[in-house]
C-alpha cells in the first residue's frame, strides 16, 4: 500500500523551515502532496499564484512532492487524494495546543486519516511565516529564514519598487 501524505498549509511565505519538515517526510510517504487551502480566514500578503510558484520552484527535483490548492476541509481533500496522513510541524507547545485541536477534530471528521507530526529542527525553531512578513513590511532582510529561490523573487519584487 502507497504511504501518501497531504501537508496543508498556507506558506505565506513558503520558510526553510516548511521546507525541512518536507524533506523530512519524504522517507516515511511515497508522496506527499503540498496544499495550499483556500478558503481559510486568512488574508495572505502573498498571492496565491506566487505561493504556489515558490512550491513548484523549490520542490521541482522532488517526484514524490506534488503541489495542489484546494477548497473546504483538509479531510475532504485527503480523500480525494487516497491520503490516510496529514503531516504538520511542531515548533513549540503553542503549535502542539493548537495543531492538537485541529488534529483531533480532523480524526472526528475521518477516523481513517491520522495527522502525523514532525518535530521542528532547532535551527528553524525561530522561524515563522508571520515573523518574516513582519521583517519584510518593515523592509528588513528575512533571506536568512528563506529558501534562495523565495528569496531572491522577494528581492526582485523589493528593487522594481
Ligand atoms: P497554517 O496556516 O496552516 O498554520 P503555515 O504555512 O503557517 O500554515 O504552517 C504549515 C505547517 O508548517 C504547520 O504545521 C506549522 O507548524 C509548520 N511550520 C511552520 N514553520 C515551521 C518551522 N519553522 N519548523 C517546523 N514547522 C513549521
Amino acid at each position: 500500500m502507497s504511504h501518501i501524505a497531504v501537508f496543508p498549509g498556507t506558506f505565506d511565505p513558503l520558510s526553510l523551515g516548511h521546507v525541512d519538515i518536507v524533506k523530512r517526510a519524504l522517507h516515511l510517504f511515497d508522496t506527499i502532496y503540498l496544499a495550499i487551502g483556500t478558503n481559510m480566514n486568512k488574508h495572505p500578503m502573498f498571492s496565491l499564484d506566487l505561493r504556489l510558484r515558490w512550491l513548484k520552484t523549490v520542490f521541482k527535483d522532488y517526484d514524490q512532492v506534488r503541489i495542489d490548492t484546494y477548497h473546504g476541509l483538509t479531510v475532504d481533500f485527503c480523500k480525494e487524494k487516497n491520503a490516510a496522513y496529514i503531516l504538520r510541524g511542531l515548533r513549540n507547545t503553542i503549535d502542539f495546543e493548537y495543531e492538537k485541536t485541529i488534529a483531533q477534530l480532523n480524526n472526528k471528521l475521518n477516523p481513517f486519516i491520522e495527522t502525523v507530526f514532525i518535530m521542528c529542527n532547532p535551527a528553524y525553531h525561530a522561524i515563522n511565516s508571520s515573523a518574516i512578513r513582519d521583517i519584510l513590511i518593515n523592509r528588513g532582510d528575512a533571506s536568512a529564514f528563506l529558501p534562495p529561490e523565495v528569496a531572491m523573487d522577494i528581492q526582485k519584487s523589493v528593487e522594481s519598487h
